[in-house]
């Protein structure tokens, strides 16, 4: 406990933080952070995602060394007093290591916040505004076929809402297999060209659409790879197939042309997953460079600056499509599911099926039903961590570096992953 930090009120009771710690594991082989914050009060305790999965070590140490004493002696209750100490303290304010670390104090203190209060976090935040939340799956595959299978399959669940990304020469397109030795004369025959992606794009909407007919949802992922004009054509392209969003058209780089580029597409533009300011992200809601916004609330700092960037997008006209694909932990679902369930701002919700292992180590981990994810009725977030679980599945570095190490264009240079 550090005295000095302290603020200059009395709190209404007299629970504290007594412990701040950073829990690193991987059921999923994917490494996720969580921070568990204890009280003083028994049993009482609070979860939180801090999932940075490619930096998973600085965050952890963020916790433990730097922030967790910040907090210990605190009232858990001061969340907003909490966090701004913390951010104001790094002086040269946060970026996503620093933000995901916050984001699980965060969250942990709003989980504890809902188990003092005997109430699910989204009752806290208002309640709900609708019966349950509609999510999108992914769909990909070696060939357009291979992805309309998937697809399918998907759609005979119950989903109403896919996102589709098909293979070819490199790595195909986010998220598909790639073929190898597409450029054969190249000095890289197995990378990855713009010109066929711009090609094979659109003749995957148009067999989607004759296959899976004009009302389902469909969402495509650039994952950063295209120039700004690169983005208008690709946007353009795709009008015919009425597209529910194209998402990170352009790499975040470059996110003062997105409200140029959103200008000039008629399909509607997601974005938000790699924003790690809060200043960044208001700015582009405000600015009209977004009309889906996707953020990955632990990079964004957690439950409390997200609900001020929800409420500004409410006001603006945006709407939410919440990142959460394998690499936020359940307890991040939780959080967004407390945001998608209460705002009025929301769109679609991403959605990522885990594994058996997960389940074992989140006990409580949210599950996709008929397309719908339901945010749990119990205190807090509902999410709990069985530490013992999480100790059987340690995390490895380097995945996601080998990954985008392989993602090069034909003359061998490095392309956005
Ligand atoms: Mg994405």
């Amino acid at each position: 406990m550090l005295p000095e930090v302290l603020p200059p009120w009395t709190p209404r009771d007299s629970v504290k933080v007594t412990a701040v710690r950073a829990i690193v594991t991987a059921p999923e082989g994917i490494p996720l952070v969580v921070v568990r914050v204890d009280t003083s009060e028994p049993g009482l305790y609070g979860l939180g995602c801090a999932t940075f999965t490619q930096r998973f070590a600085a965050v952890a140490a963020a916790v433990d060394e730097h922030m967790g004493p910040l907090v210990v002696g605190r009232n858990p209750a001061d969340i907003e007093d909490i966090t701004r100490l913390i951010h104001y303290s790094a002086y040269w304010r946060n970026g996503p290591v620093l933000n995901n670390a916050l984001s699980g104090i965060d969250q942990a203190l709003w989980d504890i916040m809902g188990k003092r209060a005997g109430m699910p976090v989204y009752e806290l935040l208002g309640g709900r505004s609708r019966s349950a939340i509609e999510v999108y799956s992914h769909a990909a595959g070696a060939t357009v076929d291979e992805t309309l299978d998937a697809a399918a399959v998907l759609l005979d669940r119950g989903y109403r809402h896919v996102r589709l990304q098909v293979g070819g020469p490199g790595l195909g397109t986010y998220g598909a297999p790639g073929t190898r030795g597409g450029y054969p004369r190249s000095p890289h025959p197995d990378g990855w060209d713009v010109r066929q992606y711009l090609d094979a794009t659109p003749r995957l909407f148009a067999a989607a659409r004759s296959r899976l007919g004009s009302s389902v949802s469909l969402m495509h992922d650039v994952h950063s790879r295209l120039t700004p004009k690169q983005a208008i054509v690709l946007a353009r392209a795709l009008e015919p197939y009425a597209l529910s969003f194209l998402e990170d058209v352009i790499p975040p780089e470059h996110y003062d042309q997105l409200p140029a580029v959103r200008a000039a597409s008629p399909v509607p533009i997601a974005v938000g997953e790699q924003l790690g300011s809060v200043t960044d992200a208001a700015r582009l809601i405000k600015d009209g460079g977004v009309d889906l916004l996707r953020l990955h609330t632990s990079a964004i700092g957690g439950l409390t600056p997200t609900r001020k960037l929800v409420a500004l997008a409410e006001l603006l006209g945006v709407r939410t499509a919440f990142h959460a694909p394998g690499d936020v932990s359940p307890v991040g679902v939780a959080a967004n599911l407390a945001v998608d369930v209460s705002t009025p701002a929301f769109g679609y919700q991403e959605s990522h099926t885990y594994n058996e292992a997960t389940h074992e180590v989140f006990p409580g981990t949210p599950v996709v039903r008929d397309g719908h994810l339901t945010p749990s009725d119990e205190p807090g977030w509902g999410v709990d961590l069985d530490e013992t679980a999480a100790a059987k599945y340690p995390p490895t570095k380097f995945l996601h570096e080998r990954w985008s190490a392989r993602v090069r264009r034909p003359d061998g240079g490095l392309e956005a992953p």
